[in-house]
């Protein structure tokens, strides 16, 4: 019977330990974030109350990842890719990393072909 009781659930115990140890950091981590979020928001509110007191209106705005807007910069970003096997339609051809005729948009009305020294400007290589 004295054996019965030293064998069985101490494995079992120790994985939900383990688990509840991770579970528990978890807490903390976040807690500590929070925490330190609070003091430096406290340590901003002040600095925004002082100027709020010499007459500038001021407002703290924390930016979450989902923001609509910095997604939508990284789809525009995305859109202007250039295709890196079709060449330039005003060099007529390739370049590494490759251009397109977007590149010559400061040329103005008259856009020609770059030279190897426009090309050495932009850090780019004839292919
Ligand atoms: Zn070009």
């Amino acid at each position: 019977m004295a054996d019965e009781a030293k064998t069985p659930p101490k494995l079992e115990v120790k994985k939900m330990t383990v688990l509840e140890q991770l579970k528990k950091l978890d807490e903390q981590r976040t807690k500590l974030i929070e925490d330190a979020k609070a003091a430096a928001m406290k340590k901003v509110q002040e600095g925004i109350d002082d100027l709020t007191a010499i007459g500038f209106l001021c407002k703290l705005v924390e930016i979450k990842d989902e923001e609509p807007s910095a997604r939508k910069r990284g789809a525009r970003e995305g859109a202007g890719q250039v295709d890196p096997n079709k060449p330039c339609s005003v060099c007529n051809f390739l370049t590494s990393p490759n251009h397109d005729a977007r590149k010559h948009r400061a040329q103005g009305d008259n856009k020609k072909p770059f030279t190897a020294k426009d090309l050495e400007q932009f850090g780019l290589k004839k292919v």
